[in-house]
């Protein structure tokens, strides 16, 4: 159901700034979706997770390795260019086909930044490859949206003779996304006092003694498996943290910018997705003896729904490649690009709310209907609002690197 003008205005279509062939990669990424994807999607919805095979199939075409190093099996790229992948898995109709099958996306950055090379050696490669699956378990059923005060512990234990050291880890995760399949849990934990300088990072296996594992029911991304952890005195061995004690936190933050750009690419390949079904449909159905789309309401509703969607994109390329140059120049995001991500993930999120909404309407009765993908869009609006950052705590630390620095 791909318009023409959905095509002209592919994400990051216009760039190259890095090395990877774009329309190249979205032919792959297209052919995808259409041959391993969409045939088997309900049936992976009912089953509520992606199949292993999913993931070494998309390993084997490079989708997985897209913005990581070249010695970890990666192809570095520009974030732009992840941005064109969401667009093109965005075809399927299914958000959870990309927090599932890219689950690794927040799993693995912080093991890049701060893990050392022996970890990154034995995790990173296999995870590219889709052998091993990854999941980033930060939120605990205390909250999620107050990082710094999260209360799963990790206490170290010497080994007798100063070797085996190792860290016990006690705590709850909740909401995890590939949380039941991961065989890669990069978790955050208390190895120190309160706040944010207490947290760090483990790499935790997923067959681990002592963690036990159950899947959650939820409104959407019914393929995407998200589970509860319950961490019963795992051992962890020392050469598994991931980084230096209470370094876990500020990788955190830094891979939080990501996620919201990539949740925010979600929304609007999403709203284009559902722009184009009902274009397609109001063509077709037929009131009153004429097609929806001869009615000048509708065709208003559909320039607001389009006018949206376009301005959305606007705003995410231009924050994406402003992100993409700051990295180009080795440096990080500053106060105002952290809080132009805050506002354009919180800006396209909130766009797709609206236009899910209106899609369903237009649909009418087949909007609300299984199968369709306007349904599963609309299922699937909220959860972009409140993953990665519900949309008041990004509004909050928007003003604050704006006007409180
Ligand atoms: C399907 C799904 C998948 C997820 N996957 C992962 C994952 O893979 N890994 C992971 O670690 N987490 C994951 N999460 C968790 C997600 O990141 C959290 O749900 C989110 O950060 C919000 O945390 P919370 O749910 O605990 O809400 P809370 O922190 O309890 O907040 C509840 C609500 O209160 C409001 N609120 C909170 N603070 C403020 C404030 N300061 N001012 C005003 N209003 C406020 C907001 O509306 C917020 O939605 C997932 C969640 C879902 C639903």
């Amino acid at each position: 159901m791909a318009s023409t003008a959905s095509r002209a205005q592919a994400v990051g279509a216009d760039d190259s700034a890095d090395a990877v062939d774009l329309a190249a990669l979205q032919q792959t990424a297209r052919r995808f979706v259409e041959r391993e994807v969409v045939p088997h999607l309900e049936a992976w919805e009912a089953e509520g997770r992606l199949p292993r095979s999913l993931y070494r199939k998309a390993g084997d075409i490079g989708l997985l390795g897209l913005g990581f190093p070249e010695r970890f099996g990666g192809v570095p790229c520009s974030n732009a260019t992840v941005v064109a992948l969401v667009d093109e898995l965005a075809r399927a109709g299914s958000g959870g086909l990309i927090a599932g099958l890219l689950s690794h996306g927040i799993a693995m950055p912080p093991i890049l930044a701060l893990g050392d090379d022996a970890l990154q050696q034995r995790i990173l490669p296999p995870v590219l490859r889709g052998e091993a699956l990854a999941a980033l378990a930060v939120t605990e059923p205390g909250g999620g949206s107050d990082v710094a005060n999260l209360r799963t512990i990790a206490t170290r234990v010497e080994g007798a003779d100063g070797s085996n050291a190792r860290y016990v880890l006690r705590g709850e995760k909740t909401f995890i996304t590939t949380g039941l399949a991961a065989d890669w849990l990069t978790v955050a934990a208390r190895t120190g006092g309160p706040g944010m300088a207490g947290v760090t990072l483990f790499a935790v296996p997923g067959d681990s003694p002592g963690l036990q594992r159950r899947p959650l029911a939820k409104m959407g991304w019914w393929c995407s498996d998200t589970a509860h952890l319950h961490f019963d005195g795992v051992e962890v061995p020392a050469a598994l943290r991931v980084g230096d004690e209470g370094m876990g936190f500020y990788a955190l933050m830094h891979n939080f910018n990501r996620e919201r750009l990539m949740l925010a690419a979600m929304a609007v390949a999403f709203a284009r997705v559902a722009i184009d079904d009902v274009i397609e449909w109001a063509r077709e159905r037929e009131t009153f003896g004429k097609p929806l789309l001869a009615r000048q309401l509708v065709r208003h509703k559909l320039v607001e729904l389009e006018t949206a969607q376009r301005a959305a994109r606007a705003f995410l390329l231009q924050t994406v490649h402003a992100v993409d140059a700051a990295a180009a120049q080795g440096e990080g995001e500053d106060a105002a690009l952290v809080a132009d991500v805050c506002m354009v993930k919180n800006h396209c999120t909130a766009m797709l709310e609206h236009v899910a909404g209106v899609s369903v309407q237009l649909l009418g009765g087949m909007g609300y209907m299984r199968g369709v993908r306007v349904e599963r869009i609309f299922r699937e609006t909220k959860v972009l609002s409140i993953g990665g950052g519900a949309s008041e705590v990004l509004a909050e630390l928007a003003g604050k690197q704006l006007w409180a620095g």
